[in-house]
């Protein structure tokens, strides 16, 4: 209508004042300034060409030449510029949540914006996004739920998948498989046997050990020196020793537990950064770990050391999914003169994000990633063995600004036998949630659609994943969708867990599923530090010591935490049983997010209902029933065992149940719709129903039958 493109016209100029205000301003142009020196600044035109003539382009260009901060903001800006601003609506996706908190980050200061103005992020749990937000940056994840709600993305004028060489399971369009490494100064490898001579085995190093003893209690930290000198030698040997190992195989990476990096890895890493330290020359540290959860226990671990944890000498820093901005900055930022920037990290900063200062790696050789074993169908998320075209990326990092070392915290041997590439993601999950996102997404037959990948997994993975489907019930025997398998693709969980939560729902028990499902699928809260091992599984051991259940014990330590929450005593309580805050608050948010789902989907109602509404006919409780003082009751169905008329109906022991325990376990209706049988607890209790019920009654029951498959 003409009043709406009134509106889109006067929105569009805004927006381009905007634009052209920073750009003139002194900050604006300073930044302009800098995005210029980028690489990709020179092939801007070309670019901005190409996308309007084409509908699809692959973009490639070494890492950190602008790809991710400038590409979407050439689109964007040329938009705005030609006032269309108003019009347009960009989303680029990333493969983490962190690069696409960090990078609309950057993107919106780029801009001389905050988060929310013209530059928004979406990941699963969090967003920042307001009504004028042009680019959006998401995860693949988000993307795809909104390609289950519309499938022609409307309003969405771009599309840019980012890191499209990752080949996630998301991603149907792969490019070739080599990365690009771009231009690094040199940089100097060390492997394990160097680093050993130049660490572990030399006697100043283990002086250096004694010298922190004397800052704190001598004779306890002498037991330490000794137990670690000791430690650090068997982990060396048993490195060395299995390097040799004829049958390295890199195909079965994780079946070589040569060399982990866990808590006797961790003293090493320790010596190495301290030799790093010492050094004279300045320059930012990138550690790089399997996962969070040793990020989390190696940063424990290095706090309480002299050197390392001594905030005059070191800025320590994790790079983690959830950081805020002032975090951010301290990553990306140079630290003052006479400090150590040291940042533990996964394997996302190989690529997607570049932190400009690093001039040492550190390097443990694994990353986590999901394996699959097609033959025995179970899915294992394991630290694996890195390619050596990771192995190099990471060593890349050390010289974006100057020469570089890196130290590989393996032998050279175990290098060379390294894959030279990592199997894409694609390869390496059992395929579930895929399968069920093709069939939701109509893209046909499954086994025909993934033979059309660049590498398609192998036919036994891909009918062990359609097989499964069925046996849970999310595809019948023709392979269509059923009711549960619908319901379950727009769950943010793998296919069982999410039927779990869908049963939760049924039986009526979803807050504590929703805990649970929450905790298995975000991560372990309970934290094994090294050194206090013994204390912490006796705490764990609290939460389970009745039922031997690990279910249950993360349950109730859930419940604990929440209680303690209330009391303001969260930290205490996490810290007094070995708990990640952190993590519970993850899980945490993630419940509210099933509950919002599980309910948009029609599936935890809530209703409170009056007894009146109950029958139609005066129907009294006993007065001695725990239920006849309730003015209202939580579920809309009285279940009784006994009916008597007097001169109304009376019902002794009563209880109220769901909508679902009804259409569950209710049988029959008989008596022209009025009342019927409810099997439950071995035996019959009767349940009355208004008799125009009945109809609604019976179409749910056949509802809830398919979905739950029994
Ligand atoms: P690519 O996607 O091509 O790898 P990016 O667009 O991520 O490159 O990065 C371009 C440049 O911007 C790099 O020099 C990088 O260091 C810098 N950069 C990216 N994010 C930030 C940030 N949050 N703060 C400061 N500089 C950043
Ligand atoms: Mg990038």
């Amino acid at each position: 209508s003409p009043v709406a493109e009134g509106i889109l016209r006067r929105k569009s100029l805004q927006l381009r004042n905007i634009q052209q205000d920073w750009k003139e301003s002194a900050e604006g142009q300073k930044m302009q300034e800098l995005r210029r020196s980028l690489p990709a600044y020179k092939e801007k035109e070309a670019l901005l060409n190409a996308i309007s003539r084409n509908q699809v382009i692959v973009v490639s260009g070494e890492t950190g030449c602008g790809k991710t901060t400038q590409l979407p903001q050439y689109i964007l800006e040329s938009e705005i510029d030609a006032a269309r601003g108003a019009l347009c609506s960009i989303i680029c996706t990333q493969p983490r949540r962190i690069s696409a908190m960090s990078v609309a980050e950057r993107v919106a200061a780029e801009r001389g914006e905050k988060l929310g103005d013209s530059v928004g992020y979406k990941v699963r749990l969090e967003g920042i996004k307001g009504r004028d937000t042009r680019l959006l940056f998401c995860t693949t994840g988000i993307l795809l739920r909104r390609l289950l709600l519309d499938r022609s993305l409307r309003g969405v004028t771009h599309v840019i998948v980012d890191e499209i060489h990752e080949r996630g399971m998301n991603e149907g369009a792969p490019s070739s498989p080599a990365r690009t490494e771009g231009f690094t100064y040199p940089v100097r490898s060390y492997f394990l046997e160097n680093i050993l001579e130049m660490t572990g085995y030399r006697l100043s190093t283990y002086n250096q050990i004694d010298n922190y003893g004397q800052e704190k209690s001598w004779k306890m930290q002498k037991q330490t020196v000794r137990k670690r000198k000791s430690q650090i030698a068997s982990a060396a040997e048993d490195a060395l020793e299995a390097a040799d190992l004829r049958d390295f195989n890199p195909r079965t990476r994780d079946s070589l537990s040569c060399w982990n990096a866990d808590s006797i890895g961790f003293n090493l890493i320790e010596n190495v950064l301290c030799h790093i330290c010492r050094k004279e020359r300045p320059g930012a540290v990138l550690v790089f770990m399997t996962g969070w959860d040793d990020i989390n226990s190696l940063k424990d671990q290095l706090q309480s050391h002299p050197l390392l944890g001594d905030p005059t000498k070191v800025l320590l820093l994790a790079c983690h999914g959830s950081m805020d901005s002032s975090e951010q900055k301290l990553i990306f930022n140079r630290p003052e003169d006479g400090i150590r920037k040291i940042v533990l990290a996964t394997n996302m900063a190989e690529t997607s994000i570049t932190i400009n200062d690093v001039v040492f790696v550190v390097d443990c050789g694994k990353a986590k990633e999901t394996s699959y074993d097609a033959l025995n169908n179970t899915p294992c998320l394991l630290p694996a063995w890195i390619s050596k075209a990771s192995a190099r990326q990471r060593r890349g990092r050390a010289g974006r600004v100057q020469p570089g070392e890196c130290y590989h915290l393996y032998p050279k041997s175990v290098y060379d036998a390294f894959a030279e590439y990592q199997l894409p993601e694609l390869l390496r999950t059992p395929l579930q949630s895929l399968c069920l996102q093709i069939k939701s997404l109509q893209l046909g037959s499954i086994s025909e659609f993934l033979s059309r990948a660049l590498q398609p997994p192998e036919p036994l993975s891909v009918q062990n994943a359609i097989e499964y489907l069925k046996i849970i019930g999310a595809l019948d025997d023709n392979e269509n969708l059923t009711v549960l398998g619908r319901k379950l693709s727009v769950l943010p969980v793998e296919p069982k867990l999410g039927k779990m939560l869908i049963l939760g729902a049924i039986f009526n028990c979803l807050d504590p599923i929703m805990t649970i499902v929450a905790g298995l699928s975000v991560r372990d809260p309970f934290l094994m530090p090294f050194d206090k091992k013994d204390l912490a599984e006796s705490a764990k051991a609290q939460f389970s010591s009745r039922d031997n259940s690990d279910h249950l014990a993360l349950l109730r330590a859930f419940d604990g935490w929440k209680a303690a929450e209330r009391q303001q005593s969260g930290h205490e309580y996490c810290w007094r049983n070995f708990l990640s805050s952190q993590t519970l608050r993850a899980i945490d948010s993630l419940r509210k997010q099933f509950y919002h789902l599980l309910r948009d989907g029609g599936l935890n109602k809530e209703k409170s209902v009056s007894l009146k509404t109950m029958e139609d006919g005066p129907v009294l409780l006993y007065s001695n029933s725990v239920n006849s003082q309730e003015p209202t009751i939580p579920y809309p169905w009285l279940v009784f065992n006994e009916k008597v008329k007097v001169n109304s109906v009376f019902l002794r022991d009563s209880t109220a149940v769901s909508d679902s325990v009804l259409l569950l376990f209710g049988g029959n209706v008989s008596r022209g719709g009025l009342d019927g049988h409810l099997k439950m607890l071995g035996g019959y209790l009767e349940f009355f129903m208004k008799p125009g019920l009945a109809g609604t009654y019976l179409a749910l029951k056949r509802e809830l039958n398919e979905l739950i498959h029994m």
